[in-house]
């Protein structure tokens, strides 16, 4: 009969393994011992990174071993520009290897940073850091599991949690749908605005639970399609210049969700996405005010959101743009702050009513340090710059807590609501008050 010792062997056995052989006698002497104690038959062996591609390129490689500080930092961007090139069917998982000291510091899933010791710094480089480049990695795709030093139990538990850590498949989330839309079906879309709708994200006071607003969101169902997310959606209508026909149709919609609010008694504030160039358009903020003003309603209520998906063409145009909205009373919200060009040279450099922290940085807390301190940053920028502040993409209910705990008292995300149709959201409000 067989033991789970040797399971666990014959499992490693059939590894197709790749080394970046460290460079001190030392380093390479453990590894080798390391690779000999598992097991591992199939192992090829390489003393520079620039080895590597032709390797790769003569065959299937399971994991790739290399020392954090001799070839390690680079491998996950080489094997994304070599991807880049001629696309890999997988990426070969990577373990990092280092001394000292003998610990697995990175067990699948990453364990959160509270628990990590506080000051180790491994190959020259805070384990922090170390623990951020993995987690880019990841999101490129590349699984990057590490061990310093240690014995044949701390080497075995790193590689068995590498192989088993699920990967984040690449192709999924950046791939083309199998049946894109066409121009045309995008230029119908806007000029009819058939099969456009408008969805409503609630937005909420993260102490009292309690709705404070919303966002309006595009959604365009696609007849042959099906959904076609906003990410595919708006840079069409950006590259057809087709915006301000998009913006017309939101804001119309908009206008008729705060009153049907009004005739609720329900006064929220509605935001709206709009990028630099919309912003910039000529006699918008006059054109907005007077429909506002000829469905009886107070600007406040709607606000613009200005998304950074596009270069800002020119600063002073934008700022006097900006200025103009605010002066006719529409409050002005820089989104996705600290991701594309929502940045704080704009931040320092025009007028807003409000930030919103960038999801990405809201999803990280839990498992990065340095997440939480731009969070926490933010939130003191805006009180200083008396501006309000909202997070979004808040995915856990754990991070409700912790924003607030940070001094973030305004949230949206799928942990609180996630968008809905109008009639969930006038049913929703309307409960409520
Ligand atoms: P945004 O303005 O930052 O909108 C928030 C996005 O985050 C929305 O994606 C929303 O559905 C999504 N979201 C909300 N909560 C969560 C969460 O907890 N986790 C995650 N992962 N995502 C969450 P959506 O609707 O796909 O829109 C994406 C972007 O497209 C928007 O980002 C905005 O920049 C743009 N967009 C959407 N509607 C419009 C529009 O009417 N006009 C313009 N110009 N842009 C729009
Ligand atoms: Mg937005
Ligand atoms: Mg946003």
């Amino acid at each position: 009969m067989k033991t789970i010792s040797s399971l666990m062997r014959s499992e490693f056995h059939s590894l197709r393994v790749l080394t970046l052989t460290p460079d001190s006698e030392e380093g390479a002497r453990w590894l080798g011992s390391m690779l000999n104690a598992i097991d591992i038959a199939n192992v090829k062996n390489v003393r520079a990174l620039s080895m590597v591609p032709a390797l790769l390129r003569e065959g299937d490689i399971d994991v790739i071993v290399a020392d954090v500080a001799h070839g390690g930092l680079m491998l996950p961007s080489l094997l994304k520009t070599l991807d880049a090139a001629t696309p890999m069917p997988r990426f070969p998982r990577i373990l990092w290897v280092g001394q000292p000291p003998p610990v697995n510091l990175l067990p699948a899933p990453w364990p959160a940073l509270a628990e990590q010791p506080a000051v180790r710094r491994v190959g020259g480089l805070p384990v922090t850091a170390l623990l951020a480049h993995a987690r880019l990695a990841h999101r490129a795709g590349i699984n990057v599991g590490m061990v310093y030093g240690g014995g044949k139990a701390a080497f075995t538990e790193a590689l068995r949690d590498l192989l088993l850590a699920p990967s984040n498949n690449r192709h999924a989330s950046c791939s083309a749908p199998a049946d894109a839309p066409t121009e045309v079906d995008v230029i119908e879309a806007l000029t009819t605005g058939k099969n456009l709708r408008v969805m409503l994200q609630p937005q909420f006071d993260l102490r009292t639970r309690r709705i404070i607003g919303a966002e309006a969101l595009l959604r365009w169902r696609h007849p042959g399609v099906g959904e076609v997310p906003p990410s595919v959606l708006i840079p069409m209508v950006d590259r057809l210049g087709l915006h301000l026909l998009l913006f017309s149709y939101i804001e119309t919609r908009v206008i008729d969700v705060l009153l049907v609010l009004k005739s609720r008694q329900v006064a929220l504030p509605i935001a709206l996405n709009a990028s630099a160039e919309t912003v910039c358009t000529p006699g918008l903020a006059q054109r907005l005010a007077e429909k506002m003003q000829r469905a009886g309603l107070s600007p406040h209520l709607l606000k613009i959101e200005l998304t950074g998906d596009l270069p800002v063409a020119d600063e002073l145009l934008l700022s006097a743009s900006l200025n103009t909205l605010r002066a006719k009373g529409f409050p002005v919200s820089l989104d996705d702050f600290g991701q594309g060009t929502s940045t704080l040279n704009l931040l320092a450099k025009m007028s807003f009513d409000e930030v919103k922290i960038d999801g990405a940085f809201v999803r990280d807390m839990k498992t990065s340090a340095s997440a939480q301190a731009v969070i926490a940053a933010t939130v003191s920028l805006a009180r200083l710059m008396n501006l309000k502040v909202v997070a979004e993409g808040i995915e856990e209910a754990s991070c409700i807590e912790a924003l607030a705990c940070l001094g973030c008292p305004t949230g949206q995300g799928y942990a609180l609501a996630r968008p809905m149709e109008l009639r969930d959201f006038f049913d929703s409000v309307s409960n409520k008050e």
